[in-house]
């Protein structure tokens, strides 16, 4: 059995676990919060407590740790192995500190990819894409981010930039996104694009449930708001007509972005996931949905678009996955 250690370090929460990379068993997870807002020192502190806290709950010691991935919300040097971008996390995590982090608990040294990168990678080996060589990945949540795989492989691209389909533009004078482009997909189907749009109605007066949480929405301020997606599952639940509306918008623009896809690239799978997804299975089933309707007839006949099978898990399995083939590789 080899148990991996796997972490998922975002912007909102770090989540850790210890992995059996035959298998894909999560032997044990540990999650705690990123506080971003308490800078990088808060950040490192809680990394390091949620590794302690998986091994402990997996009942192994560092040394029965055979290799640490990480994946991060970021771009990742994968020849230096470093951090080289991540608008959403203290500039002060930068480089190989994280990676130093990690080296105080656990003897193998850690080796870093992007968050979607393993993801996808985690669908591939025991998720949704189990058994499909070819498929195309999609996460929704603060952004939306995106992976594609192709003859069992991830195919990266010219400059390993491929899959960011949150970038595709839908709307050429539409919104601005956070990448600084105009009328991106991004801008307009991922959970922090919906909550944006909701807080400015709730601002113009219409009624949601959602004012116990923000009773002063400013839409300027969405990335601070507490609405993550279990808040608009609990509104949707309650019969909020409003995050209705804005979840079907969501659906509609992203089920237009996928049928993009689906003309160009003629996929048999979308896989799709991320927080939003897992959460709110109603955005699921309207997108799965509208996917085939608004794609061309022949390449949408035998489309499947299933639900991303890990759930929150798929990044801690897929930065073990990831990490284990690396160890492989270099050993
Ligand atoms: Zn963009």
């Amino acid at each position: 059995m080899a148990n991996v250690l796997g972490i998922d370090f975002g912007g909102t929460k770090i989540l850790v676990g210890v992995i059996d990379t035959d298998s894909g068993e999560v032997r044990s997870s540990a999650k705690k919060r990123t506080v971003v807002e308490h800078g990088h020192g808060v950040a490192l502190a809680h990394l390091q407590a949620a590794v302690r806290e998986a091994l402990e709950a997996a009942n192994v010691t560092a040394r029965d740790i055979s290799a640490v991935g990480i994946g991060i919300a970021g771009q990742v040097d994968s020849t230096k192995n470093e951090l080289t971008r991540a608008p959403n996390l203290p500039q002060e995590l930068l480089g190989k500190v994280i990676v130093e982090a990690v080296q105080h608990e656990v003897e193998p040294a850690a080796t870093m990819f992007n968050d979607v990168a393993a993801a996808a990678a985690g669908e591939a080996a025991f998720g949704a894409g189990r058994g499909h060589p070819d498929f195309v990945c999609v996460f929704v949540g603060t952004g939306i981010g995106g992976a594609i795989y192709r003859n069992g492989e991830p195919y990266l691209g010219a400059t390993n930039t491929a899959g960011e389909l949150g970038h595709m533009v839908i709307d050429f004078n539409g919104r601005i996104c956070g990448c600084g482009g105009r009328g991106h997909l991004e801008a307009y189907a991922s959970r922090s694009a919906m909550v944006r749009t909701i807080l400015a109605a709730m601002k113009q007066g219409r009624k949601s449930t959602l004012f116990e949480l923000v009773p002063n929405p400013n839409p300027d301020d969405a990335a601070h708001v507490p609405i993550r997606s279990k808040a608009l599952k609990g509104a949707l639940d309650a019969g909020d007509e409003l995050v209705r509306e804005m979840l079907d918008d969501g659906a509609r623009f992203l089920a237009a972005g996928l049928a993009s896809i689906v003309n160009f690239y003629n996929p048999p799978r979308i896989v799709l996931g991320g927080g939003l997804v897992d959460a709110v299975d109603y955005f699921f089933s309207r997108t799965a949905e509208l996917v085939p309707r608004e794609a061309l007839r022949v390449p949408a006949g035998d489309l499947k678009v299933v639900k991303a099978k890990l759930g929150d898990f798929s990044g801690i399995v897929g930065a073990a996955v990831l990490a284990g083939q690396r160890a492989l590789a270099t050993a």
